[in-house]
This record gives C-alpha cells, sequence and structure tokens, in this order.
C-alpha cells in the first residue's frame, strides 16, 4: 500500500508528489491526464520567476520534476470511487483496480463549462478564453465580450475593462446573476455594455480567430453580431469531484470542502486545487495548495497509530 495516494496530475498532484515524496514515503500519483489542465493552456505568464512559457511545456516540467523522486506515476487512469476504511483508504479505479492508500490527496482539478456553441472549439486559445487573470493582458486595446452574468462573469467583465478597449457582457437570463455591489460597480463602467436576455449562438472567425459573437435576442427571436476580437466563457467552473459525490463533504457548488490543511471531512483523505473550495483557481495557487496538502498527510500519518 503507499503511504500517500495522490489522485490527479496537476500543478496541484504534482507537487504534492514532490513533497510527498521528499518525506521518504511510499508516494503514488494516479491520474487521467497527467499535466491537467495546463496541457490545453497556451501561454502561461504568470508564475512567478517564469516570466513566460506554454502550457504543454509547463505540463513536461511538472512530470520531469515528479520523475526525478521515487514516485509511481500511473498515467491514464480514472478514479470511480473512494472507499474509506479505519486504516486504509481504498481509491477504485476504472480499470477495475483498487489502491490503497494510509493517505489520500484528492487533486482532480476542474474544468471550464463550454457554451457548445460552433465556433467555441475552434477558436479555443485564438480568442475563446476563458480565464481573465490569465488572458486578459492578451485583449490590452482589444473589443471583446463576456458570457455570462454570474458573480464570475461580472467580475470578469470589471477586470477586463481595465485592460481592454470595450466589453460586452452577455447574459443570458432577464436580469444579472452578480452581488449588487458588482453590478453597481459594472454599471459605473463607461466601456461596457450589457446585453440581458440573450442566448450566444456562435463564435465566428476569419479561420485564424476570433471576429465576433452572434447572440439571439431571446424576447424577439432576432440574431445579432457584435465585432470583436475576444470572447470569455464564463458560466462556470465544474470540479470533478462527481466520482466523490457521497462519500465527503463537497460545498453546493461540488467543491471538495478542505481546511486549512487541506484535510476534508474524511480522515486521512487530503484535497487540493482547483477541486476544492480553497479560492482562486490559478496553477500557483492549486501547486501551493497541493505542497500544503502533502504537508497536512504527513501530519496525519505521523500522528496515526498504525507503524
Ligand atoms: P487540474 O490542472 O485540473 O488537474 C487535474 C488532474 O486530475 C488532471 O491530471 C486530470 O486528468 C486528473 N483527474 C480528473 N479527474 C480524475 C479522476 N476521476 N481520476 C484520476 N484523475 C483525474 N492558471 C494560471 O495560473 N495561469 C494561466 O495562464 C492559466 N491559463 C489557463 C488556461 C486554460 C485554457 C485553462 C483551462 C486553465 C488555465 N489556468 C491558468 C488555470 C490552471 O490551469 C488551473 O488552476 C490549474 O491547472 C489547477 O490545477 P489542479 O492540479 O488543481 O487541477
Amino acid at each position: 500500500p503507499f503511504d500517500v495516494l495522490i489522485v490527479g496530475g496537476g500543478p496541484a498532484g504534482a507537487a504534492a508528489a514532490v513533497y510527498a515524496a521528499r518525506k521518504g514515503i511510499r508516494t503514488g500519483i494516479a491520474s487521467e491526464r497527467f499535466g491537467g489542465q495546463v496541457l490545453d493552456t497556451l501561454g502561461i505568464e504568470n508564475f512567478v520567476s517564469i516570466k513566460e512559457t506554454e502550457g504543454p511545456k509547463f505540463a513536461l516540467a511538472l512530470e520531469e520534476h515528479v520523475r526525478h523522486y521515487d514516485v509511481e506515476i500511473m498515467n491514464l487512469q480514472r478514479a470511480k470511487a473512494l472507499k474509506p476504511g479505519r486504516q486504509m483508504i481504498e481509491v477504485e479505479l476504472e480499470n477495475g483496480a483498487a489502491l490503497k492508500a494510509r493517505s489520500v490527496i484528492l487533486s482532480t482539478g476542474a474544468r471550464w463549462r463550454k457554451l457548445g456553441v460552433p465556433g467555441e472549439e475552434q477558436y479555443r486559445n485564438k480568442g475563446v478564453a476563458y480565464c481573465p487573470h490569465c488572458d486578459g493582458p492578451l485583449f490590452k486595446g482589444k473589443r471583446v465580450a463576456v458570457v455570462g452574468g454570474g458573480n464570475s462573469g461580472v467580475e470578469a467583465a470589471i477586470d477586463l475593462a481595465g485592460i481592454v478597449q470595450h466589453v460586452t457582457l452577455i447574459e443570458f437570463g432577464e436580469q444579472l446573476r452578480a452581488d449588487a455591489v458588482l453590478q453597481s460597480k459594472l454599471a459605473s463602467l463607461p466601456n461596457v455594455k450589457t446585453i440581458l436576455n440573450a442566448q450566444t449562438t456562435e463564435v465566428t472567425g476569419d479561420g485564424q480567430k476570433v471576429n465576433g459573437l452572434v447572440y439571439k435576442d431571446r424576447a424577439s427571436g432576432e440574431e445579432h453580431r457584435v465585432e470583436l476580437e475576444g470572447v470569455f466563457v464564463q458560466i462556470g467552473l465544474v470540479p470533478n469531484t462527481e466520482w466523490l459525490k457521497g462519500t465527503l463533504e463537497l460545498s453546493r457548488h461540488g467543491e471538495i470542502v478542505v481546511d486549512a490543511k487541506g484535510q476534508t471531512s474524511v480522515p486521512g483523505v487530503f484535497a487540493a486545487g482547483d477541486a476544492t473550495t480553497v479560492p482562486f483557481k490559478q496553477i500557483i495557487i492549486a501547486a501551493g495548495d497541493g505542497a500544503k496538502a502533502a504537508l497536512g498527510a504527513f501530519d496525519h500519518l505521523i500522528r496515526s497509530s498504525v507503524p
């Protein structure tokens, strides 16, 4: 059995693996896709000490760092169930195998909810973006739309309004769903236009990059086109925790509830990164969080009675 078994091989899982392995304890990491979301990221410019890199390059560096230590890496393995026990915790994989461990770190990350309209996939990273903290500066002086009028959409619109030339905020419902304080801040900005009751139907482009967005006025049924260079999709970040439902405490958004040491509601089970209630979903935060969960798990192990 493992002393620490990590499920998920993104920045959080990789950092947890390095920290656990450096304690000289038996460490394993099982992940569906080693690297996680950074594999889908074009440029990374906000991981301090690395001025500029590319997602796949960063993912490779994560893997190299983990491989430098004695860590059992199980790639292309999807976990389907967590079975807590008094001394051993079991993680069941889709392939039927069951892994046993004295402590488990869950770092299965999250995924952005997609619009599911034509052009979204085609122009992803070519004008279609999901993370204003990451990609906002790429649109300096340009026109963008933010799709989604909840807290994250309105926050994104406010954030982007300070960087880009113009923001069109598009909300499906008849009203914005963000907190009142955010809505009034938004209303005070001269370069933001809000369109309500609008269903985004297409992201258009010239074959290379985005040049517009088409939406349907849900009241009249009429279609309109907005010319712009970027579309930020802000309709929700979904944690990859469906497989944990009923086993440990999740927030109403499905995030794993953790304390300051990354401990979940189940003893011996820790969690880190985008899959958890830790705010602000970023690489550097996930990595720090993974380190913290590994130290939390180590702390747990040296206090538990099993030798
Ligand atoms: P993830 O990176 O999501 O990794 C999760 C891991 O768990 C993966 O290995 C996955 O395969 C695995 N997994 C999931 N479910 C299971 C399962 N059931 N069983 C086994 N394994 C499973 N952040 C920045 O700081 N800067 C940026 O520039 C930036 N740009 C971004 C651009 C894009 C397009 C996207 C999508 C995100 C971007 N982010 C950026 C956010 C950043 O990528 C995430 O915050 C970070 O990757 C979270 O790390 P994580 O380890 O918690 O989760």
